[in-house]
């Protein structure tokens, strides 16, 4: 039978590449509309390469984030490709997880997408829905919700941060080229971001 994390990686692909559309049309407005395409590309690969009944979640985010690395060209690719691989060094080894380990899972994240795109928040990219998103979820852990109320408001602030991404100009990625044009669009990475962690929170709950 198919493992847990792997029916969780399934529903992510699924959700990512039910939006192609959406998140191409994202991109037609920002960039080179090729974001929904990428993505779509990319987990569609995944969900053939990934071993179905493999139990040990670092093994499946490390071979998610490897062959987004190797399949997925672009700003997204190599930036979701570092994402999983981190996330996979965060749980080595790990069959359950915890909200300690989400936690960790979302720093890694983080610490990867930054280091490989040397972006902050407030630049318009992925990182205006995480970082919120990791901020809400260490609140929530800490006042010691339950999982689904974590989920919940993690999902709310990264939701935030995709439309607080509308109102800002981009300075990294393509989407910089537009300059002050960029303001009035959602972006599209952030876009993917919140579609996995919605993806997440709808196969635990
Ligand atoms: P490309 O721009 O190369 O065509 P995609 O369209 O697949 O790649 O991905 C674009 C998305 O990548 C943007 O919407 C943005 O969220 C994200 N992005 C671009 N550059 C960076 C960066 N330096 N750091 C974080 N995210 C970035
Ligand atoms: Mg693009
Ligand atoms: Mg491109």
């Amino acid at each position: 039978m198919a493992s847990k994390i792997y029916q969780c990686m399934q529903k992510i692909g699924e959700d990512i590449i039910a939006n192609k559309e959406f998140l191409t049309d994202l991109d037609s407005a920002i960039g080179d509309a090729d974001h929904g395409i990428n993505m779509a590309r990319g987990f569609t690969e995944v969900l053939q390469q990934l071993p179905q009944e493999e139990e040990d979640i670092s093994v499946i985010l490390k071979k998610t984030g490897m062959v987004l690395l190797s399949k997925v060209g672009g700003a997204s690719g190599p930036l979701y490709g570092t994402a999983y691989m981190k996330a996979a060094g965060a749980v080595t080894g790990k069959k359950e997880i915890t909200l300690e380990d989400g936690k960790n899972i979302m720093e890694a994240v983080i610490g990867g997408i930054k280091m490989r795109g040397k972006a902050e928040r407030g630049e318009k990219t992925m990182l205006d829905a995480l970082e919120p998103a990791m901020e809400a979820l260490n609140k929530g852990v800490e006042a010691g919700e339950s999982v689904e109320d974590c989920l919940t408001h993690m999902c709310e602030a990264a939701k935030e941060g995709v439309e607080y991404t509308k109102t800002i100009r981009a300075t990294k990625g393509r989407a910089s080229y537009l300059g002050e044009r960029s303001i009035g669009h959602q972006d599209p990475g952030a876009t993917s971001s919140l579609i996995t962690m919605e993806a997440i929170r709808a196969f635990y709950l």
